[in-house]
């Protein structure tokens, strides 16, 4: 059914409807409420509650009136005033600059009117600028009043009403079309058939979801959840509409994941009979730890089994990926492939590429850089040695899936830190090249129930221990009266040759950091802080670095740190990810209550990467309980999946994957903190066989096109 049968749409809402990306009816009971009025509770005259909104149903009493009220340094307005009557008395109505209200009310008619009540000069109570809506017609149904009421995020063109109103007359319809097909098969006596109501294109309360499966998790049929989402009879009813329909919602997602799983799998990958890291290995200054050498070998069957790898590595920061990326795509150029290799940030990208150098030239392969800072002539030289594939080794940030650049023979890839990059943009890398294999790695745990939504698709390898010789990193939380005593600390680190990180959440004073916790005043910044820890401790060589810097100053500043050249450097989190500094012994985290805990554990896994004991300091004057709770996990414990678990339940999915949540498919109904119980019975389904008719069969078939088309962009 189209969008242009229902009455009231022509050409002008069918547009702004379909700019909203509503085609179809289906499309448009698809656009569930963001939120609920309840307007259940219908008050009388004399039960109305002063200051606050209610719901009242009366008959208007007396002719409406249009009044002019002049006012001083402002233009003049416009009142119409009803008054409406119940058996308990008399309520005074207005509007502002509505005149054509007053045709609109008529006396001894019946309406239903939600609206605020105010006591006016002189204890005159009146309701002004409410919603309003007639109550009798056919069904004596109200949309607006008398009922949990839907808001909507509207299309343009659409006020709440109009909208409302349209979904309603849509849910009639598709009702009325529905039972006239059933009673038409029926009738006629035959079976119905595909696409009967039921099951198949024509009905638009198609149930996709097989009977057997919807006994068995307790959910209702979708025809009841649609209309039940939009205009619920009972709160009761609203309740297990949502649940029906977040649990379809995150259903299909994980099974068209598991499915695009098997599909990539069991592609032919590029052939890669020499899977011998042994020559890369050998390079190295350290053997292996058990941990890293099992997902080595793990890889390695993947690559030896003619089929297509598609893995992700998540370890702890600093378990060592990248001595593994190193080896896979040794093995990759040793049989003839280009290997490239995608960092989230020019500072990571960079350091990776000394790594590749210092490890692939002496066994005979070149590395090349490609970010989009190195410049137009280096970016030229760059490109014609990936495409004419002079160059096995490519190393860069999201420049490397751009337009315009060519690989020569692309056999692998590997993105590094994935959480920082989309799934798109994972998958517009491997569609550089023909099936190559991928792998994916990652620092930032995920709770095992999240991973398998986002990352359903990939193949997990967990490096579970550290390599040998760390120790804990000692972990602290102070308020900021400790700042000055802070000074000492830095001070005996550096005198013991050590060096020290400074985290400031913000850049310079007067950022625009809106922010509930803390005021911006109170926000440490790099450029102050740096001045004010120079003052305080002169003889120390103090820097500083954040993301807005120029790319070679950065670049310069991180090889000066990397040097020793540079004892403490003021920072905002542009080094959280990858940066691998040995000597740095001490973190001080300022405003560390702007921090998520996996957010901090990155922060802090930049100490502690060589043999000596390493310090992380969180400052904060935070009086939130919720807060406190964070600093405590961290002092206790160092284990990145516990604090991920409990970040996740502390602050809920949003926030867990922050801003850069782009790895998160969008959900139309479903939230993923509010809804983790679902989620884990969702994903228990997903994995299931269902008894099912073939219709049932179909109709579940059918449904995963649909949405593998709209949810994921057509990933495939
Ligand atoms: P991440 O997993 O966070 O990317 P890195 O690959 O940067 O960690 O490794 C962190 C540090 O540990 C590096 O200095 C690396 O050389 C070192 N390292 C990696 N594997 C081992 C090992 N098996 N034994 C000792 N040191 C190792
Ligand atoms: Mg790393």
């Amino acid at each position: 059914m189209k969008i242009s049968d229902l009455n009231g749409v022509g050409a002008k809402r069918a547009h702004a409807l379909n700019l909203a990306g509503i085609y179809t009816v289906s499309d448009l009971l698809n656009h569930f409420p963001r939120d609920y009025d309840d307007r259940s509770q219908i008050k009388t005259v004399g039960e109305l509650i002063l200051d606050a909104v209610n719901t009242i149903r009366g008959v208007v009493a007396t002719e409406p009136e249009n009044a002019i009220l002049s006012r001083k340094n402002a233009s003049s307005l416009n009142i119409t005033k009803i008054a409406i009557k119940d058996h308990t008395g008399t309520l005074e109505i207005i509007w502002f600059n509505q005149p054509y209200l007053k045709k609109y009310f008529k006396k001894d008619s019946e309406y239903i009117f939600t609206g605020k009540v105010r006591t006016m000069y002189g204890g005159r109570i009146q309701m002004q600028s409410p919603d309003y809506e007639p109550c009798g017609g056919a069904d004596n149904h109200t949309l607006s009043g008398g009922r949990i009421v839907p808001v909507y995020t509207t299309p343009k063109q659409f006020s709440q009403k109009t909208f409302r109103a349209l979904i309603f007359q849509a849910l009639d319809a598709v009702q009325v079309r529905d039972a006239k097909m059933q009673s038409h098969f029926n009738e006629s006596g035959r079976a119905l058939p595909r696409g009967a109501a039921g099951f198949g294109a024509e009905s638009h309360f198609d149930e996709y979801l097989p009977a057997s499966l919807r006994e068995k998790y307790g959910l209702i049929e979708r025809k009841t959840a649609v209309q039940n989402i939009h205009f619920p009879e009972s709160n009761e009813k609203f309740l297990s509409a949502r649940h029906r329909l977040v649990f379809e919602e995150l259903f299909f997602i994980q099974r068209i994941l598991l499915n695009l799983k098997e599909s990539i799998t069991t592609q032919p990958g590029v052939p890669m009979p020499d899977v011998h890291f042994q020559p890369l290995l050998d390079n190295l200054p350290f053997a292996l730890t058990s941990a890293q050498s099992n997902v080595l070998s793990e890889i390695a069957a993947d690559l030896a089994s003619g089929g297509r790898m598609n893995r992700l590595i998540q370890g702890d920061v600093g378990s060592g990926k990248t001595a593994i990326a190193l080896a896979v795509a040794y093995v990759a150029m040793k049989n003839g492939y280009q290997a490239a290799l995608m960092a989230p940030t020019d500072v990571l990208a960079n350091q990776h590429l000394s790594q590749c150098e210092k490890y692939f030239q002496p066994l005979g392969f070149e590395t090349v850089l490609l970010t989009g800072s190195i410049g137009v002539r280096a970016r030229r030289e760059a490109l014609t040695k990936i495409e004419s594939g002079k160059t096995a080794m490519v190393v860069g940030t999201h420049a490397l899936f751009q337009d315009g650049v060519v690989y020569n023979n692309l056999g692998l890839v590997i993105t590094d830190e994935q959480h920082r990059f989309g799934v798109d943009q994972r998958l517009s890398l491997m569609k550089k090249g023909e099936h190559p294999h991928t792998l994916v790695m990652t620092a930032t745990p995920i709770p095992r129930t999240l991973g398998m939504i986002l990352y359903g698709d990939l193949d997990i390898s967990i490096i579970n221990a550290l390599p040998p010789g760390r120790q804990t990193i000692k972990t602290y939380c102070v308020d900021s009266r400790y700042r000055e005593r802070l000074h000492n600390f830095i001070r005996k680190e550096v005198f013991e040759s050590r060096q020290t990180y400074i985290i400031c959440p913000a850049i310079q004073e007067s950022e625009n950091m809106s922010e509930k916790e803390t005021p911006k005043a109170e926000l440490q910044n790099v450029l102050n802080y740096t001045q004010e820890l120079s003052a305080a401790l002169p003889d120390l060589s103090i820097s500083y670095l954040h993301g807005k810097m120029r790319p070679t100053e950065k670049q310069q500043t991180m090889d000066d740190f990397k040097q020793g050249k540079i004892q403490v450097i003021v920072s905002t989190t542009v080094i959280e990810v990858g940066i691998h500094v040995p000597n740095a012994t001490l973190i001080i985290i300022e405003n560390a209550e702007r921090f998520g805990l996996s957010q901090l554990h990155q922060l802090r896994g930049r100490v502690g990467r060589g043999d000596a004991q390493s310090y992380c300091v969180l400052l904060t004057d935070t009086k939130n309980d919720e807060t406190k709770a964070r600093m405590k996990a961290m002092t206790d414990t160092s284990d990145g999946f516990k604090l991920a678990e409990l970040d996740l339940k502390l602050r809920g999915a949003g926030d867990f994957f922050g801003t850069r949540q782009h790895g998160l498919p969008s959900f139309s109904i479903a939230n993923l903190y509010k809804d983790m119980d679902i989620l884990k019975q969702a994903q228990s389904a997903a994995v299931e066989q269902f008894e099912m008719s073939p219709a049932e069969a179909v109709a579940l078939e059918k449904r995963m096109v649909q949405v593998l088309a709209t949810t994921r962009g057509g990933v495939m």
